[in-house]
């Protein structure tokens, strides 16, 4: 079994339970072990810390399994990741088979670099870490045990795969071909997830409880949703009875399929632009357009720590415009989904661009992802939604 020994000091962080462990870190590596293979962690002093994928290429030399000796990481290991993730969604969601539920978040679920979600009778596997593409077949094969599906499809395209030195991967693993886009509902309202093209697994379910909250929130308003993607936004304010959206995207396509959710549930009362949202806000403030809810869901800007401060400045000029064009009263329900850039960050961003659009504002709830999107204790970077719902204080 090869090993991979630390550094003086630097098992602190795996002794807290963090389950990464950076190249900096690495004092040497012994035995010659193949990407994605699984070693043991062991401390300066010779001392065991851990079972770990090995992946020579990423930053992230090492990704946790598990961090007891006598742990044997086999498809027995798998079974018991995969069935403890599942039973955490049924705990505490009780996700009927036609809800949309996210079964395993990576990281948080002790399975590092492996999601996997599911659309009514299809299920998609998303790997972005070598040891997830080392076991690939072990994992097929176990959750169509767990879960009975009529469809495994693997979407390992993600854009982190480059910086782990694996190939993207993406085609039917178990089951049923695909016969396109996968119907499903959420809170009554039909959707359709692009399992084989869309974003991320097709659909972004961590904004579900967002969703449900817009949706009581809307009645008798006239909304702005940002970066609406295929409308799930849009869909659920019409749904609370909003008497307006106006929905923007740069993509035609993700504009299409915002439609058909709208014909799908019968919704009319909608507007979709298809634009670029920074250039559109500016516009809409030119024409002294107003709303009295805007949404802000744009897409990562920062997919590292490093590229934060170049991040800041795009959050930063979207808040503005949003806050200028809210009526007194009015809410934004405002997103970073950049898993570089902090949650303290984030508000410090919009605090600012309030002050420097003139309004008062507050902070009315904190938001972040739903409850099949958890972050482990000793995993902060499991954070990567946050988001605020603000209100702009009425004229005093
Ligand atoms: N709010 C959506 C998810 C947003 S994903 C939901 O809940 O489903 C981000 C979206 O932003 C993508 O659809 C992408 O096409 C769009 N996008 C990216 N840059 C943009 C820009 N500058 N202007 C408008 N849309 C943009």
């Amino acid at each position: 079994m090869a090993r991979l020994i630390l550094k003086p000091g630097r098992e602190r962080s795996l002794l807290r339970r963090h389950p990464w462990i950076f190249s900096g870190a690495v004092q040497r590596v012994e035995g010659d072990p193949g990407l994605g293979e699984t070693i043991e962690v062991r401390a300066s002093t010779g001392a065991f810390l851990a079972w770990a994928a090995y992946n020579p290429t990423s930053q992230i030399s090492a990704r946790i399994w598990d961090c007891s000796e006598t742990t044997r990481v086999d498809g027995d290991f798998f079974r018991r990741r995969l069935q403890r993730a599942v039973e955490m969604r049924e705990a505490t969601l009780s996700p009927s088979p036609a809800q949309p539920v996210r079964l395993v978040h990576g990281e948080s679920d002790g399975l590092p670099g492996i999601v996997v979600d599911r659309y009514a009778s299809t299920v998609v596997m998303q790997l972005s870490s070598a040891g997830g593409y080392r076991w690939r077949d072990t994992l097929v094969e176990l959750l169509a045990q767990i879960t009975n599906p009529a469809t495994i499809f693997e979407r390992s395209d993600s854009e982190v795969l480059q910086l782990e030195g694996l190939p993207g991967s993406v085609g039917l693993r178990h089951g049923d071909k695909l016969t396109g886009a996968v119907r499903f509902q959420e809170g009554g309202i039909h959707f359709l997830a692009d399992v084989e093209r869309g974003q991320k697994t097709g659909f972004y379910l961590d904004q579900r409880d967002n969703r449900s909250l817009l949706r009581t929130l809307s009645l008798g308003r006239a909304v702005l949703d940002c970066f609406c993607y295929t409308g799930g936004f849009t869909v659920s304010a019409l749904a609370g009875g909003a008497v307006s959206v106006l929905a923007i995207d740069s993509s035609a396509e993700s504009l299409a399929a915002a439609r058909t959710h709208l014909e799908l549930n019968r919704l009319s009362g909608a507007e979709l632009a298809e634009g670029d949202v920074f250039h559109m806000l500016r516009r809409l403030r030119d024409q002294a357009r107003s709303f009295d809810i805007i949404i802000l869901d744009p897409p990562k800007f920062a997919p590292t720590a490093a590229l934060a401060e170049r991040a800041a400045r795009g959050y930063k000029d979207i808040n503005l415009y949003a806050f200028k064009l809210l009526r007194p009263g009015g809410l934004l329900l405002t997103f970073s989904c950049s898993g570089g850039l902090s949650r303290e960050l984030f508000q410090k961003i919009v605090a600012d661009a309030a002050v420097d659009a003139g309004v008062d504002a507050q902070i009315l709830r904190w938001l972040g992802a739903a409850s099949d999107h958890p972050v482990a204790l000793p995993f902060p970077e499991g954070e990567y939604l946050k988001g605020l719902l603000c209100r702009v204080a009425a004229k005093a």
